[in-house]
């Protein structure tokens, strides 16, 4: 199928290229809901491309929820789906840990108590999650107490961060033996009406800042979160659709990990955005470029109806 890359995925090309995918990746906000409401067209997709005998994944860089709580989310809009199927960042940052980090000891998490179900159901103890309480008149906050177990800071969305939390964060990676993960890096979260949100970027930057550490990311566009499912389901990256709405993560992981990538205009990224990417020349942000782009995923309902 020699196309140009940045193609409109339209008419008999639509076909060619999911009769060349065995399995197909979607990113979640901007690609098959936004909030809490389903894209339309998006639940039949996904129901007509498992009818047809495709695998098809959830991928989530959204640290809020686990596995159990994404499933029943993706059945109340209407999308079949099991647990086995999600891979969010909550899950997979305590698959890191266990995995990559080899982690003996506890965790100490800014975060949300969905990671922290996650980390238990590993097996993994954490400290941290919930408000920190702000220490009345407490001087030397060098000095605040740590938990001597904690082998491994995890920094994800949490709407209790804090000063202290910083604070006992940078502490505990003070001791350059403490691993250091965060889930993802997207920086702001997009809202209807061009509004957004900090994201759990700024939080990560913010314990990265008072670290004076990097952390390891799990999140897209790191490769781990494909690794992660294609240990699991052994799949062929060549035979992986990548379907998403940011160029900067999903694009990227898919063309990172030899995956074929289509971006959908219903979320963060805009053609032009991609064309920007192509004409830089520049080697890495070629990266960003998908093969195809429709506006919705809807546009593949017909190839998959007929
Ligand atoms: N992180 C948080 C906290 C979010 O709320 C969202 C989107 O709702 C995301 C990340 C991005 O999620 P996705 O990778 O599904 O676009
Ligand atoms: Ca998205």
């Amino acid at each position: 199928m020699a196309v140009s890359k940045c193609t409109r995925l339209s008419g008999p090309l639509t076909k060619q290229v999911l009769d060349s995918v065995d399995s197909v990746l979607f990113d979640c906000d901007g690609v098959i809901w936004r909030g809490d409401q389903p894209i339309p067209g998006a639940p039949e997709v996904v129901n007509l491309l498992k009818k047809a005998g495709k695998r098809v994944f959830f991928v989530t860089n959204n640290s809020t929820k686990t596995r159990k709580m994404y499933m029943e989310k993706l059945e109340k809009l209407g999308f079949e789906a099991s647990e086995d199927e999600v891979f969010g960042t909550a899950y997979c940052s305590a698959v890191y840990l266990k995995t990559v980090c080899n982690l003996q000891g506890k965790v100490y998490l800014i975060g949300s108590n969905a990671m922290r179900q996650e980390l238990e159901a590993m097996g993994i103890e954490q400290v941290g999650v919930g408000p920190d309480p702000v220490s009345g008149g407490q001087k030397d906050w060098a000095s605040v107490p740590l938990d001597p177990e904690v082998k491994a800071v995890l920094v994800g969305f949490d709407e209790h961060f804090s000063y202290m939390k910083l604070n006992r964060a940078l502490q505990y990676l003070s001791n350059s033996e403490c691993q250091f993960v965060g889930t993802n890096t997207d920086s702001r979260l997009p809202l209807e009406g061009g509004k957004a949100v900090p994201g759990t970027g700024c939080l990560l930057k913010a314990v990265e800042t008072a670290a004076q550490r990097h952390a390891q990311v799990v999140g897209k566009p790191s490769s781990f979160m494909f690794k992660c499912m294609a240990s699991k389901f052994k799949l062929e990256p060549s035979k992986c659709l990548m379907v998403g709405d940011r160029l900067d993560t999903d694009i990227m992981l898919g063309t990172t990990c030899g995956l074929k990538t289509l971006l959908a205009l219903t979320g963060v990224s805009t053609v032009a955005d991609a064309e920007e990417h192509q004409r830089s020349g520049c080697p890495k942000r070629q990266g960003m470029v998908p093969d195809y782009y429709v506006d919705s995923i809807a546009e593949i309902l017909p190839a998959l109806q007929a």
